[in-house]
């Protein structure tokens, strides 16, 4: 039991890295297998609270090698802060236990100016994209227009394959867009500036995984996002450019061999949700408010106000099956503390007719919740350690999301400190 995977189960912001920073000790390797810095993970622990885009979690854990693989988007300028703002908070970066992985793609500058372009040019039909150029970055790489993390150390190769892609690039952003081009220089000099910070770090991470593997080292894949923002599994197109399953973690983490032993689904007391699409159990009004309030619900990365929902047992459901999840991390369940009644979305309905599977995309947006309420404990349950001790109807609560989700909640988080926790 050696390999496991801390994956979303939901929208995204489920606190996948606060679970990753609390079981992490346990393991040598973190790898962060898929996506950029457009979602944030917020860590709280000893050293303060972190908010953290691209680095893996394990950053904390002085003797955890953190690796970011193949499947990631490398924005080599935000991930440049990132080191710069952690050293200076005194934790320690070094290539000991930061690898980034040679085959890695660069997210170029144009990729965030062309999320601009693209959300400007679909106005209010626009996805919500955080504008980090996730989408025109992933979309470049299957069309192998990206440059890889490796291609650094061939600066004739690279500067010749830049001049091809800019001059492409050029075309899309003048053309189709009617926007500013880039200059050859500009470009180049963006990429040599970062290049030198990046350059001590990349690696081949597939061969540190296959030795850690005969070595019998212990490795933790750490995702982003949720099942329902999967691109091909999720509710799309409101969905990310990667498949944020557990099951393309050994690919994108650069062994595709690599079996994965545990599946830690995370799973929040309630929905949030970012950005646009579908969001059956939404509430809205006063009720709405007071739960973005009391779980303070506003994005790591862009600090807008997440929309907030009853809990959904239908995605849910659907998102720890898609997981595969072997166990349940229910985080959160404290804020719900202040609620009488809690409400809960047991099932769908869709032209009349009662929903219990998660359907097709399409017919979400006409898809109602059936809402159920039930009682709420009503006292503070922070400081709550042992799941015995936990009030009736928390436990209750608790009992009916591991029906929902069919599969045993082992963890329950009661507070973002890294200790504020029930194992069961
Ligand atoms: P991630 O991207 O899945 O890691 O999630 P985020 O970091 O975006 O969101 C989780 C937020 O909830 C962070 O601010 C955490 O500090 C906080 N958090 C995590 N678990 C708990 C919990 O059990 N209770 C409370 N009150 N906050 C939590």
């Amino acid at each position: 039991m050696n390999n496991c995977a801390i994956v979303g189960v939901n929208w995204g912001d489920e606190g996948k890295g606060r679970m990753v920073d609390l079981l992490c000790r346990d393991y040598d390797i973190v790898v962060r297998y898929q996506g950029g810095g457009n979602a944030g993970h917020t860590v709280v622990n000893d050293k303060g609270k972190f908010a953290l885009h691209l680095l893996p979690s394990g950053i904390f854990h002085e003797n955890t090698i953190n690796i970011l693989g193949n499947g990631v988007a490398l924005d080599i300028e935000n991930l440049a802060r990132e080191i710069e703002e952690l050293r200076t908070r005194g934790i320690s970066i070094t290539p000991d236990n930061l690898k980034i992985s040679e085959r890695a793609s660069i997210l170029l500058p144009w990729h965030r100016d062309l999320d601009e372009y693209e959300e400007l040019r679909l106005a209010d039909r626009k996805y919500g994209s955080t504008k980090q150029g996730i989408a025109p970055f992933y979309s470049d790489k299957y069309q192998k227009k990206t440059i890889m993390a490796g291609e650094l150390f061939y600066p004739s190769l690279l500067e010749e394959h830049l001049q091809e892609l800019l001059e492409w690039k050029n075309l899309i952003i003048k053309g189709l867009y009617g926007q500013k081009e880039w200059e050859f220089a500009e470009i180049r000099d963006w990429v040599s500036k970062y290049a030198e910070i990046i350059k001590p770090f990349i690696t081949d991470t597939g061969a540190i995984l296959q030795k850690a593997e005969k070595d019998n080292k212990k490795v933790l894949f750490e995702a982003q996002l949720g099942t329902l923002r999967d691109l091909d599994f999720g509710i799309y197109p409101y969905t990310t450019s990667t498949n944020t399953l557990s099951a393309y973690g050994p690919v994108g983490a650069g062994y595709p061999p690599m079996k994965i032993d545990r599946v830690i689904g995370v799973v929040k007391a309630y929905s949030t949700c970012v950005g646009e699409g579908p969001f059956v159990s939404e509430l809205t009004g006063e009720e709405a408010a007071r739960l973005r309030e009391a779980g303070q619900e506003y994005g790591a990365k862009t600090g807008r106000a997440r929309r907030v929902g009853a809990f959904d047992s239908v995605a849910t459901r659907y998102g720890a099956l898609m997981q595969g999840t072997t166990e349940i991390a229910l985080t959160k369940i404290d804020v719900l503390s202040y609620l009488d009644k809690i409400p809960v979305c047991v099932k769908y309905l869709y032209q009349g007719k009662e929903l219990t599977d998660f359907p097709f995309p399409a017919a979400m947006e006409k898809c109602e919740p059936v809402i159920e309420y039930m009682d709420g404990w009503k006292c503070d349950i922070s400081a709550v350690r042992n799941y015995e001790e936990l009030p009736e109807m928390a436990r209750k609560y608790i009992s009916f999301i591991e029906e929902a989700c069919k599969c045993h909640v082992k963890y329950i988080s009661v507070g973002p400190h890294r200790d504020a926790i029930i194992i069961r």
